[in-house]
């Protein structure tokens, strides 16, 4: 096949550099199945017939990253760009279904190429020759097919991160697997479990932040309650509706995903993939404000913004929109009365408020716990239109308040979501949350 692909200048420039020296090089796996669906590749990966200390001699003005040389990877910093280099390999046998206990370097692309996992992964590249397609890979890109080279069930066994690689693919590029690869892939996902969880949870939150994942997770749900058994008794279909419904993003996927469950629960499986900590902390957050129903008025939307980011709360009405199959004109005015909140000059920050600490002790109010109450309050008030956030206003209510004794008058919260039933653990949802942020926020009763 003849096909001729615009290439990065870099790309073939570092080609022709191994070719000077004597050794065959081309474009190799990821990036030439993204040219050849037309997406642009998000980084160059190389092979070569150079040995790895060959590659250094070849680039030996460039900076060099060889972390990897015990694979056969070296990367090339060209324009601070790294480009990874890898010499043509097989692996070694694989005693853990993790990582092969060696490799060998050969001397052949078709060798190479084989090693590979899906014969979509197993094109190669080259400016001047062209594709090496030498398992039909381009076919198979066409008729959206992710197929194993070789026989599934051994390259399963050999690695079984790639039954999720192959679920991420099709999830990612609206793919099928082939029916070989699909019964490999039901049969061999117990294997899944000798795979490290920081390499699960980036083919999961891959996988999660596909367009639609959602025709991979409903055939491949068995696979999936495998590596999360906190979802078995989930209704898997609610949550298919709602995963599709929110934007294609890590946290919001992951959010709708885990939905149905108790957030302490959906955190300690977060924590168990070993996932970012403001990855968790978001998608935990955004379980625990489940209750709480979204502001129609910005006076409420106001108050809500006292206690939740608003990039929080933007994630949080998405979320419910998709949960409740809430019209679209419905989610619009939620978003948009968050929009206008955020843009009123009413404040519901600290920063804005037109007092602070330091008036506050000019005008005799004690040090100590007290001002931070006081300015808590006055700030409830203002973001409630209880008082305008002006300083002599507020100053005055600060000395009524400064006499009161504390806690400070009682506070009336909004009205419990009506719709969203309880997490199914028995009892209120999060009740031994240590940060409870899913309590609905608080609105001062005051009468001054
Ligand atoms: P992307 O970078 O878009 O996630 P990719 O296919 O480039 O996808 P990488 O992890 O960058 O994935 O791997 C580069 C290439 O190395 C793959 O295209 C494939 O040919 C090969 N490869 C990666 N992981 C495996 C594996 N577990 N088993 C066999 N081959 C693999
Ligand atoms: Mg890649």
């Amino acid at each position: 096949m003849t096909l001729t692909f615009s290439i990065p200048d870099t790309v073939c420039a570092i080609i022709q550099r191994l070719e000077s020296h004597g050794y065959e090089a081309y474009a190799v796996g990821g990036c030439v199945r993204d040219m050849l669906c037309g997406r642009t590749p998000h980084d160059w990966d190389l092979c070569t017939s150079a040995l790895p200390q060959e590659i250094c001699t070849c680039f030996s003005d460039r900076p060099l990253i060889t972390a990897g040389e015990k694979h056969g990877t070296i990367a090339v910093l060209w324009d601070s760009v790294p480009y990874e280099i890898t010499t043509y390999r097989i692996d070694g046998t694989y005693a853990d279904g993790r990582h092969p206990e060696q490799v060998y370097f050969v001397r052949s692309l078709r060798e190479d190429l084989r090693r590979r996992d899906f014969t979509i992964n197993a094109m190669a590249y080259h400016p001047q020759h062209g594709l090496v397609d030498l398992y039909h890979g381009a076919a198979d890109l066409q008729q959206k097919i992710i197929r194993c080279v070789g026989k599934p069930e051994q390259r399963f066994r050999e690695d079984a991160l790639r039954i999720l690689r192959g679920l991420r693919f099709a999830a990612v590029y609206a793919m099928q697997l082939d029916p070989e690869t699909a019964r490999a892939s039901h049969l061999l996902a117990p294997t899944l479990r000798q795979i490290s969880v920081e390499r699960i949870a980036s083919e999961c939150c891959k996988l999660l932040a596909a367009p639609d994942p959602t025709v991979i997770l409903r055939a491949f749900s068995d696979v999936w309650m495998l590596l999360f058994p906190e979802l078995e008794s989930v209704p898997w279909e609610q949550a298919l509706s709602r995963i599709k419904a929110v934007p294609a993003e890590c946290v919001l996927r992951w959010a709708a995903c885990l939905y149905d469950i108790p957030s302490k629960t959906a955190r300690n499986m977060l924590l168990r993939l070993h996932m970012e900590r403001k990855q968790i902390q978001e998608i935990t957050a955004l379980l625990q404000l489940r209750n709480t129903p979204i502001p129609e008025m910005a006076r409420d939307m106001r108050c809500l913004l006292l206690t939740t980011k608003p990039s929080l709360l933007q994630k949080h009405i998405l979320l419910w929109a998709a949960d409740q199959h809430i019209p679209k004109a419905q989610s619009q005015r939620a978003k948009q009365c968050l929009t206008e909140t955020l843009a009123s000059p009413i404040c519901f920050r600290l920063k804005d408020l037109a007092v602070n600490g330091a008036d506050l002790l000019e005008i005799g109010i004690k040090k100590g716990p007290r001002i931070g109450v006081i300015l808590h309050t006055l700030l409830q008030m203002t973001a409630a239109e209880i008082l305008p956030n002006q300083r002599e206003l507020l100053l005055q209510e600060a000395k009524v308040l400064s006499v009161k004794p504390l806690p400070l008058p009682e506070v009336q919260p909004l009205q419990a979501h009506p719709l969203r039933p309880i997490p199914p653990d028995g009892q209120a949802p999060d009740s031994n949350d240590s940060d409870n942020r899913d309590r609905t926020p608080e609105i001062p009763h005051h009468s001054s």
